[in-house]
C-alpha cells in the first residue's frame, strides 16, 4: 500500500446529518459516501477509490449488517467495492468497471477482488426496516447511474448526475462495446432529471457525491434549462474549465464548460457544436 495515495484518497471523515444517516467525506471534503440506516440494516452508498481501509471505518459507525451500493461504477465511486463480498450495481455500471483502472490502488490486493456484482433494476424497492430507498436509473453521465429516493425522509442521493460544479459528460476511459454519444447523453439526461423533478415534495433535499451537499432544488430546474439552451443555443459556453485536474488531463483544450445558471456540464466541444442550436 503506497502510503502518499493512501494520503490523498483514502483519509475519510464523517458527521451525522441525522439520527440514521451518516456522510462520510474524503478527497479533502470535496466528495461524499452516504451511510443510510434504517432498524434492520444500513446500506453504504458507494466505496471510495479502493485505498483498503474504509470497510473498518464504516464497521465503526454502524453494526448493522451491512448493504452495499453504487451510485455509478466509476473508480472515485466503485474502486473499493472489493472490501466487501457483494455490491449492488445497475447493469451498465457493471459495464463501467473497467474504469477502474484508474483507481491509484491495485485492486486485486483487496480482501474481496471476485465480489458478486448483484444486479438491481429501476423500480426495485431496498427495504432498511422502517426505511425503503427507491432505486431510480438516470444514467447519462456513466452507463448505470442509479438514484436512492427515501420518500418517507424525503431524501434523493444523485451521485454524479447532478451536483453544484459541474457533470462531466466525457468518459475519461472508454467502456468496451459503449459508445459515448453525447446528444444521446443529454437528451437523457433532461428526461431523467424531469422524472427526478416529478418525484420531488417541496422540502426533498438532494445529496450529490461532490462538492456540497445537500444542495438546492433549483439545480436540477437548471440542469434541465441548460440543455433547452444548448439546443436553443443560447447556452454559455466557457473555454476555461476552472478546474485543475480536468484542465490536466485536457492538454489539448478540447473540452469546455457549458452552462446555464448554476448548472453547467464539461464536454467536447467538436461534440458540442454540432447539436448547438439544432432545437430539441
Ligand atoms: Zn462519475
Amino acid at each position: 500500500m503506497d502510503m502518499d495515495s493512501v494520503a490523498v484518497f483514502g483519509r475519510y471523515t464523517s458527521w451525522k446529518l441525522d439520527r440514521q444517516t451518516h456522510v462520510i467525506s474524503f478527497m479533502n471534503g470535496s466528495q461524499y459516501m452516504y451511510l443510510i440506516e434504517g432498524t434492520d440494516r444500513a446500506l453504504l452508498l458507494d466505496t471510495g477509490w479502493g485505498a483498503g481501509n474504509l470497510r473498518p471505518f464504516v464497521e465503526h459507525l454502524t453494526e448493522k449488517p451491512l448493504l452495499v451500493a453504487n451510485t455509478h461504477c466509476h473508480p472515485d465511486h466503485a474502486g473499493g467495492n472489493g472490501e466487501w463480498e457483494e455490491v449492488l450495481m445497475l447493469p451498465g455500471g457493471e459495464l463501467d468497471l473497467i474504469t477502474c483502472v484508474e483507481c491509484p490502488f491495485d485492486l486485486t490486493e483487496l480482501p474481496h477482488p471476485d465480489y458478486k456484482h448483484s444486479l438491481v433494476q429501476d423500480g426495485d424497492r431496498i427495504d432498511l426496516g422502517n426505511r425503503t430507498l427507491e432505486v431510480i436509473e438516470i444514467s447519462a453521465h456513466s452507463n448505470g447511474s442509479m438514484a436512492l429516493l427515501d420518500r418517507k425522509n424525503e431524501m434523493l442521493f444523485v451521485g454524479d448526475e447532478l451536483e453544484s460544479a459541474q457533470v462531466i459528460m466525457n468518459p475519461s476511459t472508454p467502456v468496451p462495446g459503449v459508445e459515448f454519444v453525447l446528444d444521446e447523453r443529454l437528451r437523457r439526461h433532461r428526461v431523467n432529471m424531469l422524472r427526478l423533478r416529478g418525484l420531488l415534495t417541496e422540502d426533498t433535499r438532494i445529496f450529490p457525491a461532490h462538492n456540497g451537499a445537500p444542495i438546492s432544488q433549483e439545480y436540477l430546474d437548471d440542469y434541465i434549462a441548460l440543455t433547452e439552451h444548448i439546443y436553443a443555443g443560447d447556452a454559455v459556453i466557457e473555454d476555461k474549465l476552472n478546474h485543475f485536474y480536468a484542465e490536466m488531463g485536457d492538454p489539448e483544450h478540447r473540452l469546455c464548460r457549458v452552462r446555464w445558471m448554476r448548472a453547467s456540464f464539461f464536454v467536447v466541444k467538436e461534440e458540442l457544436m454540432k447539436l448547438y442550436g439544432t432545437g430539441l
